[in-house]
């Protein structure tokens, strides 16, 4: 078994809906439990600001799925959310990115892990943090220092 986090966003179709949803059926996927998850997290969005808030959260699994595989799963629960790929930063219904597996470092065409933009980025280092506050990103370093240079991002716990 593994231990991988997934980091969840979205912001249209009821986000709060969406990211339920996303847990249920992370928790189904073959091999695989939701061992712990975070609370939900709103933000601003990036790059294209003409666009709602966003609800974030993550994921702690345990998996016998390979990570390749894992991520070929997630993409098929984005698909079932009806996610269309529009434009870099568009707004989406959901979003889930593989953050970290087992601490491995991959770069294939296909995967990179750590995730490649998670080091810099609040809303997944919050939530991320809140889960498991020893959390390392490998090559980075520790999520919480991490989290403290995002100081100029807007983040809000909700729930
Ligand atoms: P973002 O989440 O940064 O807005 P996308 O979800 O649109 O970007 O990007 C998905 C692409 O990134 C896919 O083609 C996928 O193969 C690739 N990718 C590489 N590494 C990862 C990872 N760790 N998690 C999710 N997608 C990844
Ligand atoms: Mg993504």
């Amino acid at each position: 078994m593994a231990t991988a986090y997934v980091g969840i966003g979205s912001n249209l179709g009821e986000p709060r809906r969406q990211i339920e949803a996303a847990l249920e059926e992370l928790g189904a996927l073959p091999g695989t439990r939701v061992s712990r998850r975070s609370s939900l997290y709103r933000t601003a969005p990036v790059g294209h600001a003409d666009q709602p808030d966003f609800l974030n959260a993550v994921a702690r699994l345990e998996t016998g799925l390979a990570a390749e595989d894992l991520l070929r799963e997630l993409q098929a629960i984005e698909r079932r959310h009806h996610r269309e790929r529009s434009f870099a930063n568009a707004p989406r219904t959901l979003d889930l990115d593989l953050l970290l597996y087992d601490g491995r470092m991959i770069a294939s065409p296909r995967l990179t892990l750590p995730h490649p933009r998670m080091h810099e980025r609040a809303f997944v280092l919050a939530p991320l943090a809140e889960i498991e506050p020893e959390a390392d990103v490998p090559g980075r370093g520790p999520a919480r220092a991490l989290l403290a240079r995002c100081a100029g991002q807007q983040i809000e716990r909700i729930a």
